[in-house]
């Protein structure tokens, strides 16, 4: 279901955006043009990608999407960065520490990870069985020789039989793909009666937003298809017939200093993160937005209505 638009003024091309309305593809309501956003790697010249805010789920959304040709060179780039660096380069990664924690919880004997990378987040969560879906050859290659049993290709192509899984994870993956309905309704024949599926994704109404706007580095630009909250997340699921039944927040320090390296500098450079004191105002940013409940990312736990 992608953002239809609806409504167009007359003006410049700006003008005409900014008065033109369209339709959440979570909720279905009319949203409201947010900005023009440059990804911040700067891969393309003077490229930008228009972003929209949904007031009644409390979520943003790109629209029109990035053509898959862009949106290739963004990921060829992205990973040719992970494989080239050094080890102690790829320190600069923007990381999620609590990936294993997370999984660790869920019980279970076969889990899925949509979007696994090279499948270090789940090695040691206890699983029996381990399965990834990861369309990045280089990538997916790593996580086979981890043991993993890797589909290599993209969501749209990959086929399990009906309630095979226990678990079904997306760690930071959702807002990565075009249409999350389409996600929800595919996945959820893969779950068994009593499985979970588990999302962590970043917070559209988090204070990162509040604060740095178009420059968040939430937005990843054009590669976040969307950022979710726990509303509309909530929305996303009861069509599928899946419901909420865990949630919590997630701190990412970082991502306060790579957004302000963004609104500074124009460009997100990831070695302001290696930087002692960045990171400990960074923490005490996110730790101050754990106060009002607005920290950097989200996870929530869905299970079979
Ligand atoms: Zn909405």
């Amino acid at each position: 279901m992608a953002g239809i638009l609806i409504a167009m003024a007359d003006g410049t091309p700006q003008e005409q955006q900014r008065a033109a309305h369209a339709l959440c593809p979570i909720c279905g309501m009319k949203s409201e043009y947010f900005a023009s956003i440059k990804d911040a790697h700067r891969l393309f010249h003077s490229r930008v990608f228009p972003y929209w805010y949904c007031g009644n789920c409390c979520s943003f959304f790109q629209h029109p999407q990035v053509e898959e040709h862009e949106l290739a060179y963004v990921y060829d780039a992205y990973y040719r960065r992970i494989v080239e660096c050094t080890s102690s380069a790829r320190k600069e990664m923007p990381t999620t520490t609590s990936h294993s924690s997370t999984v660790v919880q869920m019980k279970g004997k076969r889990i899925l990870d949509v979007g696994c990378g090279d499948g270090s987040f789940f090695v040691n969560s206890g699983y029996e069985e381990l399965y990834g879906i990861e369309p990045t050859k280089v990538v997916a290659e790593r996580a086979k020789q981890k043991g993993i049993r890797v589909h290599e290709g993209d969501f749209e192509s990959a086929s399990y039989p009906d309630e095979f899984f226990d678990t079904i994870t997306f760690i930071h993956v959702l807002e990565h793909l075009r249409d999350p309905h389409y996600v929800l309704e595919k996945i959820k024949e893969w779950l068994k009666p009593h499985g979970s599926i588990v999302i962590q994704t970043p917070n559209a109404d988090s204070n990162i937003n509040r604060l740095f706007r178009q420059h968040s580095q939430l937005f990843a630009a054009p590669a976040h298809f969307y950022q979710f909250s726990f509303k509309s997340l909530d929305v996303l699921a009861r069509p599928h017939g899946l419901k909420v039944v865990g949630k919590r927040r997630i701190g990412l320090p970082e991502s306060w200093a790579l957004s302000y390296n963004i609104k500074t500098f124009g460009v997100q450079d990831n070695t302001c993160i290696r930087t002692g004191l960045v990171l400990l105002i960074a923490r005490l940013l996110e730790h101050l937005s754990s106060l009002n409940n607005r920290q950097a990312a989200i996870e929530v736990q869905l299970a079979k209505l």
